[in-house]
């Protein structure tokens, strides 16, 4: 009988020499493993000096239970979409590290993480330790900090009156550092990663911020009312699933304009955005041009690589091709490998210039295929087609039509180049061009 798919994964954890851990270039898998051993670490020396109380350990559970709760009711969809997701842990880490000793605040992010990955969503297991490690040292600290507080303006009770008031305010700036802590140790992994990443999409986006202020708002709020009595922590978990849900629905909302496997327009966002621009170029009088962008011999990518892969190099070239445009360029993905760029206030000329820069560009990346620092490397090519609005072509599908026709010569041509619609664009006869797919073994360019 086939193991069912909870086995096949728990072989595979139990399996040290299949971890994906393994493939990661040695600096990334130095770091993704230094922070959960420094946590180790931090928690083994912690507990030792610690008087574990029958009162603190009943907090404790109770603050992890209704976390678990809160984990346990998470729509899955939360983590379908990619990125980073805000999972809302931090609100019951920051009461457990301001209430109690640091090492509880070390240990709280463990179980919370093991039911997000056994119940809600199977992420990478490396990536869930290394979370793990992250919260439980930054969290570990704001505790520390938040105890080194002098009693008149902090300590172990909220008070009242004035003292309330500075006892939240010394809560929100350990959440701060508590939050702050745990994005930096992120962001470092996130550029070991990939160097080009641009965090300002990734984490720094207004989604993003919306989610971590809400987080922040949360963990606060609800630290305050288990310092009144803890049973009260029951009362924050509908509101933290309310609060999620609704995030939730901004953050699909705001995906749902974009391709999801290049992170582009989708086909009708672009279509409609690139609808109302020429109409505003129309007004102005001002200049509009259109690229339509193919990969050259992508199949063979996929029959060579494998779909995956295919996905992966399909990523690199729109993340590349993105890199090299303005922010107001209009990129969206067309179908499948190909791709379409509005580029307004700017000449048929400029964007030819254009258009050569993002050719030469993607002729000089190498994609890595595997993970592993000794992978082949894939070098790809991609053609353009170029068209711009005139007093013939004031539609956005003439412009589309002019550029395939433009794209199609270059096809024909041999690949591998640009070509700019001209009504008198002359026939080509039909030349195989060899595949561009080549691999190397990784020489220290890809
Ligand atoms: P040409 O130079 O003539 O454009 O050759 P080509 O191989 O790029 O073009 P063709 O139209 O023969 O094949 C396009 C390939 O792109 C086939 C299809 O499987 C692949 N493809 C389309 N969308 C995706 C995708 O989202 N992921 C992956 N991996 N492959 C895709
Ligand atoms: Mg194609
Ligand atoms: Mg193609």
């Amino acid at each position: 009988m086939e193991a069912s798919s909870d086995t096949r994964h728990a072989r595979a954890v139990m399996a040290p020499r299949d971890w994906l851990w393994w493939r990661l270039p040695r600096t990334l898998r130095a770091y993704v493993a230094l922070v959960p051993c420094a946590a180790i670490v931090a928690i083994v020396a912690a507990a030792s000096q610690a008087v574990w109380t029958g009162a603190e350990l009943a907090k404790f559970f109770l603050l992890v239970g209704c976390g678990l709760v809160s984990v346990a009711a998470t729509p899955r969809i939360a983590y379908g979409q990619g990125g980073i997701v805000t999972d809302f842990l931090t609100v019951w880490v920051l009461p457990v590290a301001i209430l109690l000793p640091p090492v509880y605040a070390m240990l709280a992010p463990i179980p919370l993480l093991v039911l997000t990955q056994v119940h809600i969503h199977r992420g990478i297991v490396y990536r869930r330790v290394f979370t793990a490690g992250a919260i439980g040292l930054s969290y570990g600290v704001a505790s520390l900090l938040f105890h080194a507080l002098p009693a008149s303006f902090a300590g172990p009770s909220i008070g009242s009156g004035l003292h309330a008031l500075t006892w939240a305010l010394a809560v929100a700036a350990c959440e701060v550092v508590g939050w702050l802590g745990h994005d930096l140790l992120i962001v470092a992994a996130i550029k070991l990663t990939d160097p080009t990443a641009r965090l300002k999409n990734l984490m720094f986006n207004r989604e993003a911020l919306h989610a971590d202020l809400a987080q922040i708002d949360l963990g606060v709020l609800t630290t305050v009312v288990v310092a009144v009595s803890p049973v009260l922590a029951v009362f924050a978990v509908p509101t933290v699933l309310l609060v999620r849900r609704f995030l939730i629905h901004a953050q699909l909302v705001a995906q749902s304009r974009y391709d999801a496997k290049t992170g582009l327009l989708n086909v009708s966002t672009w279509e409609s955005e690139a609808t109302l621009e020429l109409v505003r170029a129309a007004r102005t009088r001002s200049p509009v041009a259109l690229a339509l962008i193919d990969i050259d011999h992508f199949k063979s990518v996929n029959d060579t690589y494998g779909h995956l892969v295919g996905d992966k190099v399909l990523r690199a070239v729109t993340d590349g091709l993105r890199s090299q445009l303005r922010e107001y360029d209009l990129a969206g993905r067309f179908g499948g490998e190909e791709f379409v760029i509005l580029f307004p206030q700017t000449t048929e000329n400029d964007a030819r210039h254009i258009a050569e820069r993002l050719r030469n560009y993607v002729a000089g990346m190498s994609v890595p295929a595997g993970e592993s620092e000794d992978s082949a490397c894939i070098k790809l090519t991609i053609s353009i087609g170029v068209a711009s609005l005139n007093g013939s072509r004031q539609e956005l599908t003439d412009l589309i039509a002019a550029a395939d026709a433009a794209l199609y010569y270059a096809k024909q041509a041999g690949r591998n180049r640009t070509h700019v619609y001209a009504t008198a664009t002359p026939p080509v006869p039909v030349t195989p061009s060899p595949s561009p797919v080549t691999t190397a073994p990784l020489d220290g360019q890809c």
